[in-house]
C-alpha cells in the first residue's frame, strides 16, 4: 500500500457510533425545529456551481451574529474551517495549545498537518485557569491558542474577562474561540473582533439551529483577517442545497432564542433530576451535561435500552448527555431509574 504521510499514518479514522436507538443524546445535535417541514426548492440550478462566496447566507448570518457579512467566511461545518485554519497557519512542528479535555478534533487536525498539540490540564473540577494558559503560551509560543467556550465535553464557561485577559496577554498567537455552543450560554466575543486582529471566532448551525445535517459553520473575524484567510477557503465548499436550506432557516432566527431558552430550562431541570439520583453534574453552558454516574457502565447499560450518550475515559469515567426534548429527558431518566433500582 502507498503510505500516507508520516503525521497522518498514525491516526485512527474518526469513529461514529452507528447503533440502533430510541433516543439519541450522544452528539449534541439540536432539535429539528427550523426546517421540520423541509425547505422550498425553486429556481434550483444543480448544474451550476453554488455561490462560492455564499453571499446571501453570510448576509443573513450577519444579522444573527451582529456583525457584517464581510466579517464572516463559511464552511462545511466549523470542523472543516478549524482544520483548514490549523493547516494554513501551522508549519510542521509548530504548536497549537488548548485546555484538555476539550474538543478532541483539535488534536486530530494538528496531527493531519504535523502541528504539535499542546494540552494544558484543566483543574480537578474541570474549570479552566486562564493564567495557567497564558503562562504556558508565553513559555511555548504556540502559533494558535484555542479556547472552546463553552467547552466540549465539560460544559465549562470561560468568563469573558478571562478571554480578554488572554487576548491582551497573548498577542503573537492566533486566538481561536470555538463558540459552537455559545448560543446556549451568555457569552460571546464576536463584539471584540474589531479590537483584536488575531481573534477568530468559530460558530456553527449544527447545535442551536438544529441543522447538523446541512454542515454549515462560520469563522468570524475582523474584515482584514477574513480577507487575509479567504485564500485558504476551498472554492465552492458549501453545496447549493446546504446554502439554500440554511438561508431559509435563517429567515426564522426569532425562533432560535426561544429554542435556546427552552434548552437552558431543560438543562437545569435535568441537572436537578440527575443530582437527586446522586450523579455529579458539572455546571454547563452548552446543550449538554457532563456527569459522573453513581453506577458503573452507564453508557453500555443505556445503549442496551436504546439510549445513546457519550462516554469519556480520563482518569475516571465520565459521560456527556445531550439536552433533547422534555419527552426524551423523561425516557433517559426512566431508564436511569431502572438501572439504579
Ligand atoms: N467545535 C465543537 C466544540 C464541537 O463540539 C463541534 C461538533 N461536535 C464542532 C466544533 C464542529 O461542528 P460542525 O462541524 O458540525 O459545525
Amino acid at each position: 500500500m502507498i503510505k500516507l504521510k508520516e503525521s497522518v499514518e498514525k491516526l485512527q479514522a474518526y469513529f461514529v457510533n452507528d447503533l440502533p436507538y430510541k433516543v439519541k443524546l450522544d452528539a449534541n445535535e439540536g432539535s429539528n425545529y427550523l426546517l421540520k417541514d423541509g425547505f422550498k426548492i425553486d429556481n434550483f440550478k444543480a448544474n451550476l456551481y453554488p455561490d462560492s462566496d455564499s453571499k446571501i447566507l453570510r448576509e443573513k448570518m450577519s444579522k444573527y451574529y451582529k456583525c457584517k457579512a464581510e466579517n464572516i467566511m463559511v464552511g462545511n461545518g466549523s470542523s472543516e474551517l478549524i482544520n483548514t485554519i490549523i493547516n494554513a497557519y501551522c508549519e510542521k512542528g509548530e504548536k497549537v495549545m488548548s485546555f484538555i479535555p476539550s474538543f478532541s478534533m483539535y488534536q486530530t487536525y494538528c496531527d493531519l498537518c504535523g502541528a504539535e498539540y499542546v494540552g494544558v490540564e484543566t483543574e480537578m473540577d474541570f474549570s479552566q485557569n486562564i493564567d495557567k494558559l497564558i503562562d504556558e503560551a508565553k513559555k511555548e509560543n504556540p502559533k494558535i491558542v484555542i479556547v472552546c467556550n463553552p467547552n466540549n465535553p465539560t460544559g465549562y464557561v470561560t468568563p469573558k474577562e478571562d478571554l480578554v485577559k488572554l487576548l491582551d496577554n497573548v498577542q503573537n498567537s492566533l486566538i481561536i474561540i470555538d463558540e459552537a455552543y455559545a448560543d446556549f450560554s451568555e457569552i460571546s466575543v464576536i463584539d471584540l473582533i474589531n479590537k483584536y486582529e488575531n481573534l477568530l471566532v468559530m460558530r456553527t448551525l449544527s447545535k442551536a439551529f438544529g441543522l447538523a445535517g446541512l454542515r454549515v459553520g462560520a469563522v468570524i473575524a475582523n474584515e482584514k483577517t477574513i480577507k487575509y484567510i479567504w485564500k485558504v477557503k476551498v472554492p465552492y465548499n458549501l453545496n447549493i442545497l446546504s446554502q439554500y436550506a440554511a438561508e431559509q432557516a435563517l429567515d426564522n432566527i426569532d425562533k432560535v432564542k426561544d429554542y435556546t431558552n427552552r434548552v437552558k430550562k431543560l438543562r437545569q431541570s435535568l441537572k436537578d433530576s440527575l443530582e437527586e439520583l446522586n450523579f455529579t453534574v458539572y455546571p454547563s453552558g452548552g446543550n449538554f451535561l457532563f456527569v459522573k454516574s453513581p453506577v458503573d457502565n452507564l453508557f453500555e447499560n443505556l445503549m442496551e435500552q436504546g439510549v445513546l450518550i457519550r462516554e469519556f475515559r480520563y482518569d475516571e469515567v465520565y459521560n456527556r448527555i445531550t439536552i433533547a426534548t422534555e419527552e426524551e429527558n423523561k425516557i433517559l431518566l426512566e431508564e436511569i431509574g431502572k438501572l439504579i433500582g
